[in-house]
């Protein structure tokens, strides 16, 4: 059975040019699963019944199933996915009330290697890479289950997407061409692979790229990821500066809070001296409790005192909203698993 989520216009041509249909069937094809992503063949109403049965015999929409759907007071919804092999990963779901906007956090890979240590996804271990085609499922599953269109990406969910970069690469062209999101609009959020950043660099990446930073000296760093031993944050700002300069483009830069850890005063002029030299907004994202580890949130006047503090360095900063944290759909809060 070939499944026609995943497919571009060239594999469905060749689909339909086997059952001795037109070229204009495959774009029709195309359309209903992207485009007006529809659950069944029979949705696909400007194709004739005698043709639908043909494309039945062969092939379906999805092999994708969804196993649990929670919906957060806020309108966030969280999906549990399954794939035909039995693994799980969840796919959110934003709405911004006062925007237009529908932005999908999509899972790269089920668990994660890199282990952070306030990350839910992180204590799972790494059990497999998602293909392109599993991760493009969590965005169509979405649109086929709201009936609406998603017109923002990140990849924030489960896994470190420069680990399964290939997959990831193949899914934001998908997502840009065939589903016609600007690449403007995808975004993808990284624990700081030094490699692929250079490689990311080098291939002139048009989304945005998102680094998680979450200290602004080498020993706290080491102690919430353990990456930092490996790509450690001096080499970091080589492969920040090489990438903002090569692209052109604005790095976004997450940045954890966590109470009395790093979000002194003394930290955010650590961090302002880290960044000066490199094009970026700062999004700081206040920590989301998680199971096995004592970090608290700062209260909120923390937060606002760090964001000013910053804001004073002269650059853009936001603040996370959290969304979705009553069903554990908050950043940090995936880990697979029905409660
Ligand atoms: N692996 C990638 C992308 C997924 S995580 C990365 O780490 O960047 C998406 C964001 O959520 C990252 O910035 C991550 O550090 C953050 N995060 C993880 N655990 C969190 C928690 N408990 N509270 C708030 N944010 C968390
Ligand atoms: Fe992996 Fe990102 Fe979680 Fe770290 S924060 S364990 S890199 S998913």
């Amino acid at each position: 059975m070939e499944i026609l989520s995943g497919l571009n216009l060239k594999e469905f041509e060749a689909l339909t040019e086997k059952l001795g249909a037109s070229k204009f069937r495959a774009r029709q094809i195309h359309n209903w699963i992207y485009l007006k992503s529809v659950k069944e063949i029979d949705e696909m109403t400007d194709l004739s019944v005698k043709f639908r049965e043909q494309l039945k015999e062969v092939a379906k929409v999805t092999d994708t199933k969804i196993k649990v759907k929670q919906t957060s007071s806020d309108g966030t919804i969280k999906y549990l996915l399954e794939y035909p092999d039995g693994e799980c990963v969840e796919t959110v779901l934003m709405r911004f009330d006062n925007r237009a906007n529908l932005t999908a956090c999509v899972s790269s890979q089920v668990g994660c290697a890199v282990n952070c240590s306030f990350c839910a996804t992180g204590k799972r271990g790494f059990i497999r890479n998602l293909n392109y085609k599993e991760i493009i499922e969590q965005v169509l599953t979405i649109q086929r289950d709201t009936g609406l269109k998603v017109t923002n990406i990140v990849f924030m969910g489960q896994g470190e997407p420069l680990l399964n970069l290939e997959n990831v690469l193949k899914a934001m062209k998908i997502f840009n061409e065939d589903f016609q999101i600007g690449a403007r609009r995808l975004t993808v959020s990284t624990s700081g692979i030094i490699p692929q950043i250079n490689k990311l660099a080098q291939l002139d990446m048009q989304s945005t790229l998102a680094l998680s930073l979450h200290a602004s000296n080498h020993e706290t760093r080491a102690k919430l990821m353990q990456i930092e031993n490996k790509y450690p944050m001096d080499e970091l700002h080589k492969a920040l500066k090489n990438y903002t300069d090569k692209t052109g483009r604005r790095i976004t830069i997450e940045y954890l809070l966590i109470k009395d850890l790093n979000d002194t005063a003394q930290s955010a002029k650590e961090l302002a001296q880290y960044l000066k030299d490199i094009k970026c907004n700062i999004n700081l994202i206040p920590y989301n409790p998680t199971e096995k580890n004592d970090y608290q949130r700062p209260s909120n006047n923390s937060i606002m005192k760090f964001k000013y503090l910053m804001e004073h360095s002269g650059k853009k900063v936001t603040v996370r909203l959290e969304r979705g944290a009553d069903i554990d759909a908050a950043c940090g809060q995936l880990r697979g698993k029905i409660k």
